[in-house]
C-alpha cells in the first residue's frame, strides 16, 4: 500500500490530507493520481461509489491550475444538485491552502443571478449539473473556452439521467485539446459511446471494488471434504431444479472435468475456458443464454464477460485464489432488481477465507448444511407436483387417450398420483437412499490427529506427477503399510509435498519411500522442519480437486537396493468410482434427458 507522499502531491496539498484524516489513499486514488499529475492525457476510471472518487480527480486538477489566474481551467460535471455541492464542499477542503482559489458550484433551482455573479469574480474551477450549466453558456454567463481539464463525474448516473444532449452541447464550447477525465461506477454501451466520441485514446483505469456486494445477493457456504466438492455440487443442483447458475472453478482442468462429469451424470452443463476455440466458447454461450444450459462451470478469465441476466445461483465450486475475485463472481447473480444466491464449497482448510470474504463484500455468510438425500427427494417431489400442476394439457396427446384411459382403468386417483410419483421418486430415491452426509464439523476433524510426536516429512513430489492428497497417502500406506489414520497432514503442491506420521513409524517411512520412483522421477524425502500447521491441512494443500484421479496411467516404482524383494509396488491408485446420477429424467431442473 502506497502513502499520499509517494503520489507526486504538493506539500500544501499532503498538508490538507492530513488536516481530513486520510491516512492512506484509496486504490482509485492511488492508481489515478499519479497519472493524472504527470500526464496530460485523456482517462477512464471505473470504481464503485465510496471510493474517493473525488479526491482521485480533486487533488490533479488542484494542482495543476494555476490558482493566480482568474481564468476558469476545470469544469466538473456532475448528474445533481446534491453532488455538485458536496464536490465543491470537498474540493474547498482539499484546496484550504491554495491562496486566491475559488470554486464555484452552478446547479438548478437556486438563482442564476447568484451563480453568474460568483462565477464573474474569477472561477478557476466549475463544479455544474449538466442542465444549468448549458444554460449558462447559452446565455454568455460563462466562458469554458479555456478550460484545461474536464472531469465527467458518474458518468453512467448523467447518461441514465438523460444528460447526453446536454453533455454533448456543453462539451462543444470547450477547447478540443482539453483533458477528458471520466468517473463511472460502471461502462454501459452509452458510457463507452461517451469515451469513444469525447477522448483521445483514454487510460482505462478499474478499481477492485469496496462495496459491489449487490443488496440482493444472499452468501452461503457449505463446509464439507474437499473429496465431496463434486457430490456437493450435485445436492445443490437437485435442490434447486430450476437453477441457472454460474460454477467456477479455479483452473481450466477442474472446468473441463467438472462440466463433463455433471454431462455424464446427466445435467445441462456446458464449460467455458480459455482452452476453447472463439467459436466453441460462441456456442456454449448461446446455448447457455438460450437456457439449453442451466449449469455453465467457468473460469475467472473466461466468466468474465458474461452478461447473462437472471442467473439464479453462482456457485464456487472452488474459492478463487484471490479473495478479491469472490465479488466479481457472486456480482454474476442477483441483477437487475432480482435475487440471487452465491453459494461456496468450502473445505475445512478454507474455512478462515469466508471470514476475509466477509470483510470485503461487509455481508455475513450463512452456513448451510449440505441436504441430505431424502431431502433432495422431496424437493423434487414436490417440485414435480407443482410442475403437473402448472402444466398446461397438450391436446396432442388427445388421440392417445382412450388407450391410455384403458390401461389406467383399475386405478383410483389416489392410486394414480402414488404410482405417477413414485416414477421420479424412486429414480432419486434408490440414488440418495444411500447417500452419506456430506456436512463436515467445523470444530473437530484433522485437530485430533495432531500429535505431539508426529514427525513431518517432504517428499519432491506433488500435484505436478498427478498426486492429489489422496493418492498420495494411499502411496505412503500402500509402501508402509501403515493405517489408515497413522499417515496425516497429507498436503500436496505442485512440485513437492508434505505429510505427517507419528515419530515411532518415521524409520519406516524414510526407508519405504526413498528411492522410489513416480513417473520415472526419484523420489526423495526427508524429515521437515516444520511439523506442520495444527489444526488442518497446509495453506493450499490436499484440497484441489476434490475426486482423486484413478492412477491408471501412473507408476509408483519402487527402486533400489532395500526394497528388493520388498515391494514391486506398482500404485494402481485404486478409483474412489463415482457413484452413477439417477437415470435422467426430464422435468428435473438440472438435469435433462440424455440423448442418444
Ligand atoms: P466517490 O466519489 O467514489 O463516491 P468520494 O470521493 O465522495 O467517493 O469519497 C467518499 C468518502 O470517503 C468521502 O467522505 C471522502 O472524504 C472519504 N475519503 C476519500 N478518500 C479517502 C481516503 N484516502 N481515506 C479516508 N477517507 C477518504
Ligand atoms: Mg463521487
Amino acid at each position: 500500500m502506497s502513502k499520499f507522499q509517494d503520489l507526486g502531491l504538493e506539500e500544501q496539498f499532503l498538508q490538507a490530507i492530513s488536516d481530513l484524516g486520510f491516512e492512506t489513499p484509496s486504490e482509485v486514488q492511488e492508481k489515478t493520481i499519479p497519472i493524472l499529475l504527470e500526464q496530460e492525457t485523456d482517462i477512464v476510471s471505473l470504481a464503485q461509489t465510496g471510493t474517493g472518487k473525488t479526491a482521485a480527480f480533486g487533488f490533479p486538477m488542484l494542482q495543476k491550475i494555476q490558482a493566480d489566474s482568474r481564468t476558469t481551467q476545470g469544469l466538473i460535471l456532475s448528474p445533481t444538485r446534491e453532488l455538485c455541492l458536496q464536490i465543491t464542499e470537498e474540493l474547498k477542503l482539499y484546496g484550504k491552502y491554495v491562496s486566491g482559489l475559488n470554486i464555484v458550484a452552478i446547479y438548478g433551482g437556486a438563482s442564476i443571478t447568484d451563480q453568474a455573479r460568483k462565477i464573474k469574480k474569477g472561477a478557476q474551477i466549475i463544479v455544474a449539473t449538466p442542465g444549468r450549466m448549458k444554460d449558462m453558456i447559452g446565455r454568455g454567463m460563462i466562458d469554458i473556452s479555456k478550460i484545461e481539464y474536464c472531469v465527467l463525474d458518474e458518468a453512467d448516473e448523467m447518461l441514465n439521467m438523460g444528460f447526453y444532449e446536454d453533455i454533448t452541447e456543453i462539451l462543444s464550447h470547450s477547447p478540443k485539446d482539453k483533458s477528458t477525465w471520466l468517473f463511472s461506477a460502471t461502462m454501459p454501451k452509452e458510457v463507452a459511446s461517451i469515451a469513444k466520441k469525447f477522448m483521445h485514446e483514454p487510460i482505462e483505469i478499474t478499481v477492485g471494488t469496496k462495496n459491489v456486494g449487490s443488496k440482493n445477493v444472499s452468501h452461503e457456504y457449505y463446509l464439507v471434504n474437499a473429496r465431496d466438492r463434486y457430490q456437493t455440487l450435485k445436492r445443490l443442483a437437485d435442490t434447486n431444479p430450476e437453477i441457472f447458475s454460474v460454477v467456477f472453478c479455479r483452473t481450466k482442468r477442474d472446468t473441463q472435468k467438472v462440466a463433463e462429469l455433471l454431462i455424464e451424470d446427466g445435467y445441462s452443463a456446458g464449460a467455458l475456458h480459455g482452452d476453447l476455440s472463439q467459436n466453441q466458447r460462441d456456442l456454449v454461450m448461446k446455448s447457455f443464454r438460450t437456457r439449453q444450459i442451466q449449469m455453465l462451470v467457468a473460469t475467472d478469465v473466461a466468466a468474465r464477460g458474461i452478461d447473462v441476466e437472471d442467473i439464479t445461483h453462482v456457485i464456487n465450486y472452488q474459492l478463487p485464489d484471490e479473495i478479491e475475485t469472490y465479488t466479481h463472481r457472486s456480482g454474476r447473480t442477483g441483477r437487475a432488481g432480482k435475487t440471487g444466491v452465491s453459494m461456496v464449497i468450502v473445505s475445512k482448510s478454507e474455512h478462515r477465507k469466508i471470514k476475509a470474504i466477509e470483510k470485503i463484500i461487509q455481508k455475513e455468510f450463512v452456513k448451510k448444511d449440505v441436504p441430505s438425500g431424502m431431502e433432495i427427494c422431496g424437493i423434487q417431489l414436490f417440485h414435480l407436483a407443482n410442475k403437473v400442476k402448472d402444466t398446461d394439457v397438450n391436446h396432442e396427446i388427445d388421440a392417445y387417450l382412450p388407450q391410455i384411459n384403458k390401461i389406467m382403468a383399475d386405478f383410483s386417483k389416489e392410486d394414480l398420483i402414488k404410482k405417477f410419483f413414485s416414477v421420479e421418486f424412486t429414480r432419486f430415491y434408490n440414488y440418495y437412499k444411500r447417500a452419506k452426509d456430506l456436512n463436515v464439523d467445523a470444530s473437530h476433524g484433522s485437530d485430533k490427529e495432531y500429535s505431539k510426536n508426529s514427525v513431518r516429512y517432504f517428499v519432491n513430489v506433488g500435484r505436478k506427477d498427478d498426486l492429489e492428497w489422496m493418492d498420495l497417502k494411499d502411496l505412503i500406506r500402500e509402501l508402509t503399510k501403515l493405517g489408515k489414520d497413522d499417515v496425516f497432514h497429507v498436503d500436496t503442491m505442485d512440485s513437492f509435498s508434505f505429510f505427517n506420521t507419528d515419530e515411532k513409524h518415521s524409520q519406516l517411512v524414510l526407508d519405504a519411500v526413498s528411492g522410489i520412483e513416480v513417473n520415472g522421477r526419484k523420489v526423495d524425502i526427508e524429515i521437515s522442519k516444520d511439523r506442520g500447521r495444527k489444526g488442518g491441512r497446509g495453506k493450499k494443500g490436499g484440497d484441489r480437486g476434490g475426486r482423486r484421479k484413478g492412477g491408471k496411467d501412473r507408476k509408483f516404482e519402487k527402486r533400489g537396493r532395500k526394497s528388493e524383494g520388498k515391494s514391486d509396488s506398482k500404485f494402481q491408485g485404486r478409483s474412489r468410482r463415482r457413484s452413477s446420477a439417477p437415470p435422467a429424467s426430464k422435468g428435473t431442473g438440472g438435469r435433462r434427458r440424455r440423448r442418444g
